[in-house]
């Protein structure tokens, strides 16, 4: 009897390798390869999987646990900017290789396999365009090129851009990630930070509002410049947010660093970010914002009005 209920789970395990062989992929095996065509998306914080279209209308952020996992600058534009009226801005503009560097790899060598693999020329991406129909100056910072590193180029295009925002009396939005400088341009990567710095300054001087958004993660040369300029700093929930690493200053002052150090909860907390953010509400905030510092245009019956306003308080 016994050895009868033994030879018939045996042979129904048989049956189970056979129907399993004969049935194709598995549901996981299906499930990792619809992951590798990139239908679903595994949160990198909860793990759990969701359709990626579903976490696209979320604007990326996981539905079951609030983690705002990474969005390319495409996808951001889309998010932030209304449909049709995104004008790009300098996309001629092409990193070169002035100090012809070596690292692992030539520079250049580099620069053209991250090309080709993202399809970007370089780390950002600007232009001009409306929220909510209100104009705006859009920079969108990409992490996939060479970690968003700031060289020659996203220099140049963000001073433009802001240059731009000036004359046309723009504010100006950008979203932050970087790495910091991009070591293989040497001391050319460090002069964008003043040359971005300067050119805020003069938009500043013109009373334009600007406003910076730090997403995971703004770091070095980024953070000790125009990620930390705005007239309002805003910061994507958890975001990582500092300038040298957790690691290099561990080392240095020999201690242990809190476990919410450099992120955008303890910013705010000691006031270096003015409001924390979620991506889902990002494009409602910054209209309001922008509503609010819009210029104030004053009709000319208004001028008329306040004159004799003025002249009758006078008389009395
Ligand atoms: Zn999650």
């Amino acid at each position: 009897m016994a050895n009868n209920e033994e030879s018939r789970g045996l042979k129904s395990l048989f049956d189970w390798f056979a129907n399993r062989r004969k049935s194709g992929p598995t549901s996981l095996e299906r499930q990792e390869r619809e992951i590798a065509d990139g239908l679903w998306h595994k949160c990198s914080k909860c793990s759990v999987l969701a359709y990626t279209k579903d976490l696209k209308a979320n604007q990326m952020v996981c539905i079951e646990c609030g983690h705002h996992n990474r969005v390319d600058s495409d996808e951001r534009i889309r998010q932030l900017i209304d449909n049709n009226t995104w004008k790009p801005l300098d996309e001629h503009l092409r990193p070169t290789d002035p100090l012809e560097f070596r690292d692992r790899k030539l520079y250049s060598d580099r620069l053209r396999e991250t090309q080709d693999k993202i399809g970007l020329i370089d780390a950002v991406h600007t232009g001009l365009g409306q929220i909510n129909a209100l104009p705006i100056a859009l920079g969108v910072m990409d992490f996939r090129f060479m970690g968003g590193s700031m060289g020659s180029v996203v220099g140049e295009k963000l001073t433009r851009m802001i240059e731009q925002a000036t004359q046309r009396r723009y504010p100006v939005v950008i979203i932050c990630t970087s790495g910091g400088a991009r070591m293989q341009e040497g001391m050319l990567s460090l002069m964008q930070m003043a040359k971005i710095s300067a050119a805020l300054q003069r938009h500043k001087d013109a009373r334009l509002l600007y406003i910076p958004v730090l997403t995971n993660p703004t770091t070095g040369g980024v953070t000790a410049s125009f990620a930390m300029l705005g007239d309002i700093i805003l910061a994507e929930p958890k975001a990582t947010i500092g300038f040298a690493g957790r690691r290099v200053i561990e080392q240095t002052l020999r201690e242990k660093l809190p476990e919410n150090f450099q992120t955008a909860e303890d910013l705010l907390q000691h006031g270096f970010v003015d409001d924390i953010v979620p991506r889902t509400q990002l494009k409602n905030t910054l209209t309001q914002l922008i509503a609010l510092h819009q210029p104030v245009l004053t009709p000319p019956h208004m001028v008329l009005w306040e004159t004799m306003s003025l002249t009758s308080t006078a008389a009395e």
